[in-house]
């Protein structure tokens, strides 16, 4: 067997799409290793979101180069989101790279393989936008050790959000077929795995790309639902205004769905969301959010806000400061605005705000969210909740089993034994910023 090293930058859909090269390469002789100098072949899952993290894919397969350089035999990968946008450009920025392949290309990788092993220079990276996206499906999975398997259902986003580079690194949205999600399911819990998380940047849109039936989110949960087992099902990521009340519904119905909804707000002002080219004002958002409340008793919701979107004033910030107390959002994920080319409101660089005030407004940002993570935790004190367990390490010289509550709360229990995988019943005994401490019961 051959090895093969994958360094896998950016979100879940990148860390899914790792799992499927490596089944795939698992088909043509390669194992995968964690030690890239035992590597055969080197690849970098690049992620564009920011320019932070482009630049860290560049940065980190310059090691590889001077590797191969000293005359080390491997072969170079630069894959992903990255990949997609720059193609051919990734040559003459590293021309020791072998192979260069985008998010529409994954399932060529056995054909490239062999062309690379041959001597070629390959690129990839044509927009397909192929209508059967369960294509690459067809090579199963390596997945990562863990309870919780992630399931793609969606591709690409059809949104274009002014800020946002995947519309145009991942293509128009498609949906996988029912029927492979079922059956990647059914092997992820018949390999073990407790939870499913389904994945796609926008699943509430899940199925609308269907021509020949009428198969939404909540059809697929409940065909999830009624397969045996005990296990839990999460699904991420939900734009506000695509929440149905069919699917909060189903939420509430179904005993194996969790109360947990991930609803990205962006900005607490409506002018600067409608910037953005947000489909929602702040008051449509907020009627949303109490309607899911509403509806879905001890539902956790978090968000993500952008902090220094071009033109956003002091009070236009402050706006997002008060939607995450107005709210009361559990946590979100903050970044400082990275203006990424293609998008359109990388052009309006003459409103651009200057780093440090948007380093400022981040790090406020920062502290709302641990402010309220804390308050939201503070909630859970001296209750009784489900814990599944997925890890179990040392710390301070005391065993700790760390897991997540069906609302997605993390939570530590110091105890001796290894529970992972269990579902355990646990007090909340203190809380904690960033989690809850609970004792079993
Ligand atoms: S909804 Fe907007 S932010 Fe989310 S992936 Fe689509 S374009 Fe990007």
């Amino acid at each position: 067997m051959k090895k093969v090293f994958i360094d896998t930058l950016g979100c879940q859909m990148n860390k899914s799409d790792t799992e499927r090269m490596l089944g795939i390469l698992s088909h043509f002789d390669y194992e995968e290793t964690r030690e890239e100098e035992d590597a055969n072949l080197l690849i970098i899952n690049t992620c564009s979101i920011r320019q932070l993290s482009e630049d860290k894919a560049f940065s980190q397969i310059g090691t590889w180069g001077r590797w191969k350089k000293k005359g080390k035999d491997i072969k170079i990968g630069f894959c992903g989101c990255v990949a997609q946008q720059k193609a051919n450009e990734v040559f003459k920025r590293a021309p020791y790279v072998d192979f260069v392949l985008g998010t529409h290309n994954l399932y060529k990788l056995p054909e490239i393989i062999k062309r690379v092993e041959s001597g070629e220079k390959v690129c990839e990276c044509a927009e397909t936008n192929i209508a059967n996206v369960d294509e690459k499906d067809e090579f199963g999975i390596v997945r990562v050790k863990s309870t919780n398997a992630w399931i793609p259902i969606t591709e690409g986003c059809n949104n274009f959000c002014t800020y946002c580079i995947v519309p145009y690194t991942r293509g128009r949205e498609r949906s996988h077929s029912p029927e492979i999600i079922i059956a990647e399911a059914k092997r992820a819990l018949a390999d073990g795995f407790k939870e499913i998380t389904l994945l796609g940047q926008n699943v509430d849109s899940y199925g609308k790309d269907f021509k020949d039936r009428n198969y939404r989110l909540s059809n697929l949960l409940r065909d999830l639902n009624a397969l045996d087992g005990n296990f839990r099902i999460r699904f991420v990521t939900s734009y506000p205004t695509d929440i149905t009340d069919e699917l909060i519904d189903t939420v509430v119905e179904l005993d194996k769905v969790c109360e947990y909804f991930h609803i990205p707000m962006q900005s607490g002002n409506s002018e600067v969301l409608k910037k953005m080219n947000r489909r929602y004002d702040r008051e449509t958002y907020a009627k949303i959010v109490a309607h899911v409340r509403d509806r879905v008793p001890d539902v956790t919701i978090t968000s993500d806000f952008i902090a220094g979107f071009p033109s956003e004033t002091e009070e236009q910030f402050e706006d997002t400061l008060s939607a995450i107390d107005e709210f009361e959002l559990d946590y979100s994920n903050v970044a400082a605005y990275s203006p990424r080319e293609k998008t359109v409101a990388a052009r309006w660089v003459d409103k651009y705000i200057p780093d440090d005030v948007k380093e400022e407004r981040f790090q406020r940002l920062n502290n709302k969210v641990k402010e309220n993570c804390l308050k939201s935790n503070k909630k859970y004190l001296n209750r009784t909740m489900e814990v599944l367990i997925e890890s179990f390490y040392e710390h301070k010289g005391e065993m700790i089993n760390t897991g997540k509550t069906r609302n997605n709360k993390t939570v530590h229990i110091a105890c001796d034994k290894n529970m992972v995988g269990q579902f355990v019943n646990v007090k909340i005994a203190s809380v904690k910023t960033w989690y809850l401490k609970g004792e079993l019961v």
